[in-house]
């Protein structure tokens, strides 16, 4: 028969384009990561997030895949709601954020329409194989996706189109009830052969707003428990601290925005764990004459800092100071190996991000900045770090890097 007068048929061959699609795609991509919880409003999306942006951050190539039919969140904590999402023609392109994160979320393409969507099962396979299909994801290092929650037909399509994911971050709140969901999720990952990287135990411990401590009113410590009864690895805690749900509201990523606090560290600890974990097991994976790193980042000795200074000194008004300190340091012998000032040019609208981008700047250390400009930053590649004091521009640098630079408020001066 005819294949036009046959739309079977021609389904059948759009499909059979989507999956050499999906596996042209699948192998570019070295660790599919897969960002799972029990139920929903564990803190799911906010670790896949802050995950994702935390290995980009590392140097890694990183894309973020937010397939939440519940309430795709990710859009909203990446500052990313209503924005816009183009294509080339033949693929959608993802958003980035910095250099090295790429995000996608069914949340990006249904902003616009104002209906909920009832989804049917076939349709939600179909929208997930889609997003990880025709997303311009390019190659990546990791491709960190915000699950569905629970242990339904959603996660286990999410599974299936992967193939052969990396393995699954399962994330957890540390009462009983929520134990038991995490029993589930762990049986249901025994079920479908994917490995479990490990167990996240979020809104562990209560960070005060006042006085920065942390105190356990609510239970802590059963996640970490559970993981050892159930011998998977315990990643680490991450605790309830009401700057994340700040951050969430401002559409501020966490880990970026409020990069000097306590429960960033906590982030940094899961994923130095996470990094590791599954840079071993492709280690383990590939033979030696399969080993290719051509991706992997090379470790960064040097880092090149810039500092706004006016009479040698951190200069409060970001926009208009008169030079900047450019500082270069090596993070093998732990010292500044080079220190000059440079004369920015004339004051205009966007023009400082561009210059210090030209002039090879990793980070900015700033007294203040509004989250405009910080985002423009960002958009560079820079991190910037805000809060910081009237203090020498080589001291800064050291106590930054030594981890003792106290910063306060981001005094923005617009
Ligand atoms: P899920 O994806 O599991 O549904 P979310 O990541 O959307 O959960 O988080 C649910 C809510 O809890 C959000 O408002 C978020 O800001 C908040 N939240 C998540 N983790 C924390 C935490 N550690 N401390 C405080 N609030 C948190």
């Amino acid at each position: 028969m005819n294949k036009q007068s046959n739309p079977h048929a021609q389904e059948t061959l759009e499909q059979a384009l989507e999956d050499i699609e999906l596996d042209k795609q699948l192998k570019r991509i070295r660790n599919t990561l897969v960002v799972l919880s029990g139920k929903g409003g564990v803190g799911k999306s906010t670790t896949a997030a802050n995950l994702a942006l935390s290995i980009a951050l590392a140097g890694y190539k990183v894309g973020l895949l937010d397939v939440d039919f519940h309430g795709p969140s990710i859009p909203k904590l990446m500052g990313f709601e209503n924005k816009p999402v183009e294509n080339d023609g033949e693929k959608i392109l993802p958003l980035q954020f910095g250099e090295n994160l790429k995000v996608m979320s069914l949340g990006l393409l249904l902003q616009s329409n104002d209906d909920a969507v009832i989804w049917r099962g076939p349709m939600k396979m179909g929208a997930i194989k889609q997003l990880l299909s025709s997303t311009a994801w390019g190659d990546l290092d990791y491709l960190i996706i915000d699950s569905p929650p629970g242990t339904g037909d959603e996660p286990l399509s999410v599974v299936q189109l992967l193939k052969q994911p990396t393995g699954a971050v399962i994330v957890t709140q540390p009462q009983d009830i929520s134990l038991s969901d995490v029993r589930r999720s762990i049986a249901f990952c025994r079920k479908v052969n994917l490995p479990v990287l490990g167990l996240v135990e979020n809104m562990s411990g209560f960070i005060c707003p006042h006085c920065g401590e942390s105190s356990d009113i609510f239970k802590s410590g059963g996640g970490e428990k559970l993981a050892e009864d159930l011998k998977v690895t315990f990643l680490g805690k991450i605790p309830l601290d009401p700057q994340i749900v700040t951050a969430s509201d401002a559409g501020e990523p966490f880990v970026y925005f409020y990069s000097k606090t306590r429960t960033a560290e906590t982030f940094a600890k899961i994923v130095e764990n996470v990094l590791h974990i599954t840079e071993d097991k492709k280690k383990e994976n590939e033979k030696p004459d399969q080993a290719d790193n051509s991706t992997k980042p090379s470790a960064q000795s040097s880092l090149r800092y810039a500092v706004p200074v006016a009479a040698d000194q951190l200069c409060m008004h970001f926009g208009h100071c008169e030079k900047f300190a450019v500082i270069d340091y090596d993070s093998d012998e732990k010292k500044i190996i080079s220190s000059e000032h440079k004369t920015p040019p004339p004051h205009e609208p966007g023009i400082l991000p561009q210059w210090l981008a030209e002039q090879g700047i990793n980070i900015v250390l700033a007294g203040g900045m509004g989250n405009r400009a910080k985002r423009l930053f960002e958009e560079k590649g820079i991190r910037v770090v805000t809060g910081c004091p009237a203090d020498a521009p080589g001291d800064l640098v050291l106590q930054y890097e030594a981890g003792t630079l106290e910063t306060g408020d981001n005094l923005c001066d617009h």
